[in-house]
C-alpha cells in the first residue's frame, strides 16, 4: 500500500483488553498514525458513530454473543478489504465461551435475579438490549477472517507485526510451534504420576518443566508467541494463546499429551484426570466455543 491505509476497530462481546494492547504500541502507534494509517472508526480513540462504507483493515475484538455483535461483524466484513480477529475471544470464543456450558435462560436468571448482588426488584432486561444468542461463537464462525492474532490479550509486538505485514503486502510471521518450544524450563521427558497444585502442595522446582512435576501446564497444547510468560514466572500456562496452528481442538490436544505422559508412567489416565477439578474449565478455559464440543452441552454435561 502506498497511500495511508484506513483502519476501523470494533469491540464485540469482550473486555476491551485487546484495544488496550493496540494502545500499548505507544510511540509505535504514533509513528503508524503519522506515516501509514488513518484510524477512521475506533471507539476508544475517536468519536465516530458510524462504521465507514469502506476501510482497508478491520481490527475486531470479541466474540459473537448477541445480535448486535453479529450485525457489527457483518457490516465490517462488508466494509473492509482485510479483517483481523484480535484476541482469543475473537479467534476462539475466549473465556466467556465457557458460558456455553449453561442454557441461556439459566444464565440470565442467575445473573439478573439470583446472584447475591441483586434484590427483589431486579429483573432480566428486555427493552433496548440486543437479543442474546443461545451460544457464544468465535468470529470465524460468522464471517470470513483473514488473520488471527490470539492471546488474552495478544502481545502488542504481534499486533504490530501483522499490521506491518498487511501494509507491506507480505505474510506476517506468526508462531507455528507450541509453547514448550519457547519455554526456558528444563524438559527431561519425565512421565507424570500425579496432578499437583501450587496451593498446599509445596513449590515447584524453578528450573524444571512444570508439567513433568505434575502441575497441569497447558504448554504442549498451546501456541507459542508470548515468550512462555507464565511458566517463566512459575505459573502453569492456562492456554490463552489457543491451540497450536492446524490443531483442531486445544482440549483434545492436551488430553493427548497427558495420555502419552501417563502411559509412560503406567498411571491410569482417568485417575490422573480425576485430580483436575473442573476439567472442562481447565482444558477449554479459552477455547470451548471453538472446540469440537462447541455448544453441545449434552456432550459435556449430560443434561
Ligand atoms: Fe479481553 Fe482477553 Fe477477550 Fe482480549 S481476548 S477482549 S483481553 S478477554
Ligand atoms: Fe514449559 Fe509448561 Fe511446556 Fe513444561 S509443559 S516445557 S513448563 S510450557
Ligand atoms: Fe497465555 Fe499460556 Fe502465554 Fe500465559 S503462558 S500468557 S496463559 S499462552
Amino acid at each position: 500500500m502506498t497511500e495511508k491505509a484506513t483502519l476501523a476497530t470494533a469491540q464485540l462481546s469482550s473486555c476491551v483488553g485487546c484495544h488496550v494492547s493496540l494502545l500499548d504500541l505507544h510511540e509505535k502507534l504514533v509513528d503508524l498514525l503519522e506515516e501509514a494509517i488513518d484510524i477512521e472508526y475506533c471507539y476508544v480513540l475517536l468519536d465516530a458513530k458510524e462504521i465507514p462504507e469502506h476501510v482497508d483493515v478491520a481490527y475486531i475484538e470479541g466474540s459473537i454473543r448477541n445480535e448486535e455483535d453479529e450485525e457489527v461483524a457483518k457490516e465490517l466484513r462488508e466494509a473492509a478489504d482485510v479483517v483481523i480477529a484480535v484476541g482469543t475471544c475473537a479467534c476462539f470464543g475466549g473465556v466467556h465461551g465457557l458460558a456455553n456450558l449453561y442454557p441461556r435462560d439459566e444464565l440470565l436468571e442467575y445473573v439478573y435475579k439470583e446472584a447475591p448482588t441483586n434484590d427483589d426488584e431486579s429483573d432480566i432486561p428486555s427493552e433496548h438490549v440486543p437479543e442474546l444468542f443461545p451460544y457464544v461463537r468465535p468470529l470465524p464462525d460468522v464471517i470470513e477472517v483473514d488473520y488471527m492474532i490470539p492471546g488474552c490479550p495478544p502481545k502488542s509486538e504481534v499486533i504490530a507485526e501483522v499490521i506491518a505485514a498487511i501494509l507491506e503486502d507480505r505474510e506476517p510471521e506468526l508462531p507455528t510451534t507450541n509453547l514448550c518450544e519457547e519455554c526456558p524450563r528444563e524438559k527431561e521427558d519425565k512421565p507424570i504420576e500425579e496432578i499437583k497444585f501450587r496451593t498446599g502442595q509445596g513449590k515447584p522446582d524453578p528450573e524444571k518443566c512444570l508439567l513433568e512435576q505434575g502441575y497441569p501446564c497447558l504448554g504442549p497444547a498451546t501456541s507459542s508467541g508470548c515468550g512462555a510468560a507464565c511458566p517463566s514466572r512459575g505459573l502453569p500456562c492456562r492456554g490463552c494463546n489457543g491451540p497450536t496452528r492446524n490443531a483442531l481442538d486445544q482440549g483434545a490436544e492436551y488430553l493427548d499429551a497427558l495420555a502419552s505422559l501417563s502411559y509412560e508412567a503406567d498411571v491410569d489416565l482417568d485417575e490422573l484426570l480425576s485430580g483436575i477439578p473442573d476439567l472442562v474449565g481447565k482444558i477449554y478455559m479459552f477455547t470451548l466455543a471453538s472446540s469440537l464440543l462447541k455448544g453441545h452441552r449434552r456432550a459435556i454435561k449430560g443434561d
